[in-house]
């Protein structure tokens, strides 16, 4: 039967990408969105006519009687996840000291307490099963910061102590965790920065142009299969060369 694949914030951007691979890959996909609801079942649509199965649930990857749901919902359809994606992130860019404390609670609320409840609501019968994939998306600001962006920094280098912990707890079970760190990926999230800032960037780019969806997409479809079987508590940047 189909393994099933939970993708979180996948009515959009990179998360709806993967949704999509891991649908052409086979995989039963949960489209996870907080407020689009159009947009994630723009996702379901174009994964059944493909011939794929999904469907679109909604829920805020910080809310444990959401994300309780949503896994109950989950296991009475299609029964045991054995790919989790944590993807759902924002960004609420600020220097520090402008930052308002609501900017710095609603990225970590759900860029690092999402991944903990979302990974929480689903591990147990992972381990039951004695086998699953973990991949959480962090950022290379996790890695290197980037100034305005203390808050998103911090639950990206949070979300990777989070992954690395999680492998080394959960890798006698066969499940196995790892992080994926971005660099500048053409969606929503960076459109709206200013052009002098794109172009800064740019340029610091060895490859020399942004990243699209499909490429995080694919890593990320390869760190859940069978041939990434002994890759544990890793981050793989995926940024064309930005931080060498
Ligand atoms: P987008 O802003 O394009 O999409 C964000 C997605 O997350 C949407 O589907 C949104 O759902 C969902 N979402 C937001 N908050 C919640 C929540 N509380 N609960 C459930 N779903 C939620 O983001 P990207 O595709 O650009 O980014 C995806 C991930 O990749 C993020 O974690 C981001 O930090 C990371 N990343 C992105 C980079 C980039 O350059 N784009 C670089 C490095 C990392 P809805 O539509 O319903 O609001």
């Amino acid at each position: 039967m189909a393994r099933v694949a939970v993708v979180t914030g996948a009515s959009r951007g990179i998360g709806r990408a993967i949704a999509l691979e891991l649908a052409a890959q086979g995989y039963r996909v949960v489209v996870n969105y907080r407020t689009r609801e159009e947009k994630a079942q723009e996702v379901v649509d174009a994964i059944t006519a493909r011939g794929g199965e999904a469907m679109a649930l909604k829920a805020h990857v910080a809310s444990r009687e959401e994300m309780e749901a949503l896994a109950k919902k989950v296991k009475e359809e299609w029964g045991n996840v054995y790919a989790l994606v944590n993807n759902a992130g924002i960004v609420r860019d600020n220097i520090l000291v402008r930052m308002k404390e609501e900017e710095w609670d609603q990225v970590m609320e759900t860029n690092l307490k999402g991944a903990f409840i979302s990974t929480r609501v689903f591990v147990r019968d992972m381990m039951k099963a004695r086998e699953g994939r973990i991949v959480n998306l962090s950022s290379v600001v996790g890695l290197i910061g980037s100034p305005g962006q203390a808050n998103y920094a911090a639950s990206k280098a949070g979300l990777i102590g989070f992954t690395r912990s999680l492998a080394m707890e959960l890798a006698s079970r066969g499940i196995t965790v790892n992080a994926v760190a971005p660099g500048y990926i053409e969606t929503e999230m960076t459109e709206g920065l200013p052009q002098d800032l794109k172009d800064t960037m740019l340029s610091s780019i060895p490859l020399g142009r942004f990243g699209n969806v499909q490429e995080v997409a694919k890593l990320v479809a390869y760190l859940l299969s069978p041939d990434a079987s002994y890759i544990t508590g890793q981050v793989l940047v995926i940024d064309g060369g930005m931080t060498l």
